[in-house]
């Protein structure tokens, strides 16, 4: 891992409280945040909101 010199983005350690929660006992949904929570601490929005509308489709199509 390469150290950061630059400017890091703003510490956010959770999501807002408008993303989707994922199911309990659910791998997929629990793998899905996991990707969410390293995109917000790179500060990479664009793959965040991606996560947030996969764990939406996950338990709104297949319920979990
Ligand atoms: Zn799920």
């Amino acid at each position: 891992m390469a150290p950061q010199t630059t400017m890091s983005p703003p510490v956010h350690l959770s999501p807002p409280a408008d993303a989707p929660r994922p199911a309990p006992g659910c791998d997929v949904c629990a793998a899905l945040v996991e990707q969410r929570r390293e995109a917000y601490r790179r500060g990479d929005r664009s793959a965040v909101s991606d996560c947030n509308v996969e764990i939406a489709a996950h338990r709104g199509r297949d319920r979990c």
